[in-house]
């Protein structure tokens, strides 16, 4: 089992998969990569691609 790693932008307890982003100063942790895309957004980092700004919403993976 993993440690309590709570994700940094949401809150939420993270899983068995953890999305780190490293920072100069820091290395923040997320639960989902769409909470590590939108810390980057709100922070402007370029380390990756810029998620498609549009309508979609992620729909798929609940069952
Ligand atoms: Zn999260």
């Amino acid at each position: 089992m993993a440690d309590n790693l709570l994700c940094d932008l949401c809150g939420l307890k993270i899983g068995a998969q953890v999305w780190t982003l490293r920072l100069p100063t820091q290395e923040i942790r997320f639960c989902c990569e769409g909470c590590k895309g939108i810390y980057q957004m709100l922070n402007n980092f370029d380390g990756t691609e810029p998620p498609p700004v549009s309508g979609a919403t992620s729909s798929e993976g609940e069952k």
